[in-house]
């Protein structure tokens, strides 16, 4: 996976923290770790310590391709109100990012899966290029939804799979209506759109089937921050696990992502994820899917 290695202020309803360790990449890397090996394309600055990267060794997560250069990684600033759905950007600062050009050994290269996580447009298409991947997925954000447009237009037609939020979505499609918004998307590249809707779960199109989920119903969300990148991650690890692409992996793995999201925001950074065992994360997908299983009726004689 490429994106972001940061450093995140965030302040929620229910505390705050300053320059905790965050980015795509990280909480992607973390989420998919559980279910595969997981190669980050990214790089920090010389405020990345030790401390940092116990955060991807703890995990496994192959970081040799993670470039360190001097300067100052990537920050974010961020708040909530008590609306968790949305968060509002106070800072961003590309720092390191701004003057990155990927190289990636050859081992990146030969990745059957490919995640262009949340980062500047440009840098998820040159990696892209270097990458002959047999499913290429990606996200992106408001920010370079709104910066850089033309850039944005040219990563959408090199992938297979889109995966980004329904305020995304409405304006990517320019459609206020999420279905509208779709088929417009899905005519500028990719051919699956799977769009995270927060706590209301998640929405999947293709050109001729829908699929829906509902979120797990947490009663305790602590942080949103990287809930879509440990949902991408739990999605794009358990596909690349099974190495299967097919309508009912993909199904499973938006519960998989859904129940590694569920956690994540459990906690602030990656805390819980770096705690999270399998039992836990099976349990989760057994509840998420009895949640909205129903057998098939018929209606009875009125
Ligand atoms: P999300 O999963 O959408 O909550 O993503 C949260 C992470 O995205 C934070 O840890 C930020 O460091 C990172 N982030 C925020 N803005 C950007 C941006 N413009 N480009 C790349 N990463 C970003």
């Amino acid at each position: 996976m490429v994106g972001s290695v940061a450093f995140d202020s965030v302040k929620t309803p229910f505390g705050e923290r300053d320059r905790i360790l965050g980015g795509s990449a990280t909480y992607f890397s973390v989420a998919a770790s559980f279910f595969t090996n997981v190669r980050v394309v990214a790089v920090v600055g010389d405020d990345f310590g030790p401390a940092e990267e116990a955060v991807f060794r703890d995990r496994q997560v192959d970081i040799s391709d993670l470039e360190r250069v001097p300067g100052r990684s990537f920050y974010w600033s961020g708040e909530y109100g008590f609306d968790l759905n949305v968060a509002e950007t106070r800072d961003t600062q590309l720092n390191v990012f701004a003057d990155f050009k990927p190289k990636l050994s050859t081992a990146a290269k030969a990745t059957p899966y490919l995640f262009l996580g949340n980062i500047q447009p440009q840098l998820q298409v040159e990696v892209r290029e270097q990458v002959g991947a047999k499913l290429i997925a990606a996200d992106t954000m408001n920010y370079w939804i709104n910066n850089t447009p033309e850039e944005l237009g040219e990563m959408l037609k090199r992938i297979d799979l889109l995966v980004i939020n329904d305020a995304e979505a409405r304006e990517i499609g320019k459609e206020a209506n999420l279905v509208r918004a779709a088929r417009r998307i899905l005519s500028m590249g990719p051919k699956r759109l799977v769009v995270k809707r927060g706590e209301y779960g998640v929405a999947m199109f293709t050109g001729d089937s829908y699929f829906a989920t509902p979120a797990y119903p947490l009663e305790e969300v602590f942080d949103p921050t990287g809930a879509g990148d440990s949902f991408a991650g739990g999605f794009m690890g358990y596909l690349a696990a099974t190495n299967a692409t097919n309508e009912g992996a993909v199904r499973r793995a938006i519960i998989y992502g859904s129940v590694m999201a569920s956690f994540n925001v459990e906690e602030f950074g990656c805390e819980r994820m770096r705690r999270l065992t399998y039992d836990e994360i099976n349990a989760r997908f057994r509840e998420l899917r009895a949640f909205s299983h129903f057998e098939e009726a018929e209606m009875p004689p009125f």
